[in-house]
């Protein structure tokens, strides 16, 4: 079969972990990426062999700075199957427009409203409701963590109600204009949006969410508290996330106490970036007492939604029928071993 041809719009945060992922996969080709400035990013895209594309009006500036373009947005749309938009959120419907006018698949990120593509993607929740679509949504970073562990236990023992409050980091680690950098600042609009995220794929569920800015940048923690349907033991709970796609148990036994520990582990793992792709559970600090479930996670924002990216290429590009099938090849070329 001939591989996909991908295209990356915006290579931020995401834009280039999607497009190191793309490259990784055997079936799938990276044709090229694109950059509205000649920044450092637009070297280091240069030098890591992806095809640099630019806006019609910027082709001097980089040709000034020395970059060479491989060419315009518009020559890398009528170069690719499926483009992934990693722009920032809120510019989506300009380039709804192009992409439908090119004719090309596009998955948007959580940044967009669900409305913008009428679906929303979760590999382990809905991987099929993408199958062949011209248009998806990679749900938000803390969405696609609540998913990873959500949906699976609602699964196996049906969840009456969930409540979130999620520790949110203030930027990533290379944005030094937001903040805060000291105190923390609750989201005081109420709930807050990711409840409704969550049901943008699990609409039965019952969810609220509320939210605090803490002056960190390497991760966002949530405390979970579940009703369930029945009364079941923390063993239950545990053996559900063990075999949950892209959750990873730890101990704070073993010395992870913190995201700072998570992200060390993740440098020990040898991750691309120090990326820690699956969601992480602290296994000694899951208690369930009669049919209440308490947890707590880490989400590392930069990029837990990667794998999901590709995942959903699969889907829409009718590329694997099996979710789990495209998560493990997903997995093994991301070095993921859950
Ligand atoms: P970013 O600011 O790091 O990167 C955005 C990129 O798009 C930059 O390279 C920028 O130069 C480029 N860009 C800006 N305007 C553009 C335009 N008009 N056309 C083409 N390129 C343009 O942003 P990000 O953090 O990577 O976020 C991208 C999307 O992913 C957003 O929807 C965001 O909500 C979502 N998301 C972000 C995170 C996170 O924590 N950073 C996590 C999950 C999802």
């Amino acid at each position: 079969m001939a591989k996909i041809r991908v295209g990356v719009n915006g290579f931020g945060t995401i834009g280039k972990r999607v497009a190191t992922a793309v490259a990784a996969q055997d079936d799938m080709e990276l044709v090229g990426v694109t950059k509205t400035r000649p920044s450092f990013e637009a070297k280091s895209a240069i030098e890591k062999g992806y095809g640099l594309y630019v806006p019609a009006d910027n082709v001097q500036a980089f040709k000034d700075a020395g970059i060479e373009v491989k060419g315009t947005i518009d020559d890398l749309l009528k170069s690719v199957d499926i483009i992934v938009d990693c722009t920032p959120g809120n510019v989506g419907e300009e380039y709804r427009a192009k992409y439908q006018a090119a004719g090309v698949k596009a998955i948007f990120q959580g940044g967009e409203d669900h409305a913008l593509t009428g679906i929303s993607f979760n590999s382990t929740a809905n991987y099929s409701e993408s199958w062949g679509a011209q248009l998806s949504r990679v749900v938000s970073c803390n969405t696609t963590g609540l998913l990873r562990t959500l949906n699976p236990l609602d699964k196996k023992y049906k969840i009456k109600n969930a409540f979130v409050t999620i520790v949110r980091r203030a930027a990533d680690p290379g944005d030094a204009k937001n903040g805060p950098i000291n105190g923390l600042e609750p989201s005081v609009k109420l709930p807050t949006h990711h409840g409704p995220d969550v049901q943008s794929i699990m609409p039965w569920l019952n969810i609220n969410t509320m939210a605090v800015k803490a002056s960190t940048t390497l991760m966002h923690v949530h405390t979970v508290v579940v009703q369930l349907d029945q009364e079941i033991t923390t063993q239950d709970v545990l053996d559900v996330f063990k075999s949950a796609p892209r959750v990873r148990l730890v101990k704070s036994k073993d010395g992870i106490k913190s995201t700072a520990n998570i992200m060390e582990l993740a440098r020990e793992l040898g991750r691309d970036r120090s990326d820690m792709y699956e969601i992480v559970v602290w296994e000694d600090g899951v208690k369930v007492v009669g049919n209440t479930l308490y947890y707590y996670q880490a989400v590392h924002q930069e990029s837990d939604v990667i794998p999901e990216n590709i995942d959903c290429i699969r889907s829409m590009c009718k590329m694997e029928q099996d979710a789990a099938a495209s998560q493990a090849k997903t997995n093994k070329a991301m070095g993921i071993s859950q």
